[in-house]
């Protein structure tokens, strides 16, 4: 689904979490001046959600799928070839979110900003969160910010996305729709010089069933080309969205990693999307999770992006 400019979030998240530009200007309560909005009111909203009628019991969240800036701090002086590098998004992770939620019918939340500018899978108080460089390269504009410009970040990127997670998750959850977390993001195939053999992993902490049992299932499929907890761990140090909307509410909840070489194109993305699919499929019929039967028609209807 093409992203529609400013706000595709349904009405109803919009009411519960308005846009930063759509916040009263002028002042705060004690007097003093608010600061400049980072988004401008043609700019879209941070979080955007798609297919939220779908039927599945499975939720799909994609949290580094976007490479945008607000237009107020550009690219955050970047030169023009690292612009779209492994550390500025998640390269084809959105796409293959989206072919997944397509697959099973199931909603997909994601994140439209860099990660650069507040990482929406970090707590805001790790140093990660706002890097001061992407695996060496420096990033101008995340040097000396003050308290008050991090702050704004977090207000205005990091805080909508994670309220709109949340709040989706509440009212699917409560209904008894949503059963399982699934985030999907991919890798760089070397960091820091070193290779990566590994072509996907399954990346989990504490949830007991749904990850060991998706891995397994990938094993199954990949041998040692699958990975467990590689080319990372999660933790509460380095991710947000398994700790905190997945092991806390007690959902199962598993982050999957494909190495980004495999995602370079559409063919790849459709087959590292099957093949996840019937990894997901095996894997919640082994420990019990309903999650409803695969999308059919709509599956084949489905545009590519
Ligand atoms: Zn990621």
């Amino acid at each position: 689904m093409p992203e529609s400019p400013t706000r595709s979030a349904p009405d109803r998240l919009r009411d519960r979490e308005p846009a930063p530009h759509d916040r009263p200007a002028g002042g705060t309560p004690s007097g003093a001046v608010a600061p400049t909005p980072l988004l401008q009111p043609h700019e879209p909203h941070p979080f955007a959600a798609e297919n939220l009628a779908g039927a599945s019991g499975l939720l799909f969240v994609c949290e580094h799928g976007g490479k945008r800036f607000p237009e107020r701090l550009g690219p955050l002086g970047l030169a023009p070839e690292h612009q779209e590098a492994h550390f500025v998004w998640d390269i084809g992770a959105l796409e293959l979110a989206r072919s997944l939620s397509r697959a099973f019918d199931a909603p997909l939340l994601h994140q439209r900003y860099s990660r650069l500018l507040c990482d929406p899978n970090r707590r805001p108080d790790v140093p990660s969160y706002i890097p001061a460089e992407g695996e060496g390269v420096p990033v101008p504009g995340n040097r000396d910010l003050s308290d008050a410009e991090r702050a704004q970040r977090t207000e205005e990127i990091w805080r909508p996305f994670h309220r709109a997670v949340a709040a989706e998750l509440d009212r699917r959850c409560a209904q008894g729709r949503t059963r399982a977390l699934v985030t999907v993001h991919s890798f760089t195939p070397r960091f820091h010089g070193v290779a990566r053999p590994w072509e996907m992993g399954v990346l989990y902490d504490r949830d007991p069933a749904l990850s060991p049992a998706l891995y397994d299932a990938m094993a199954r499929r990949l041998g040692d080309r699958a990975g467990r907890n590689e080319p990372y761990a999660v933790g509460p140090e380095t991710d947000y969205t398994i700790p905190v909307h997945g092991e806390q509410r007690g959902l199962p909840c598993v982050e999957i990693e494909v190495r980004n070489d495999q995602l370079r194109d559409a063919a790849g993305v459709a087959r590292w999307s099957e093949t996840l699919a019937a990894g997901l499929r095996e894997a919640c019929a082994a420990v019990g999770i309903e999650i409803g039967q695969p999308a059919g028609s709509r599956q084949q209807q489905g545009k590519r992006a």
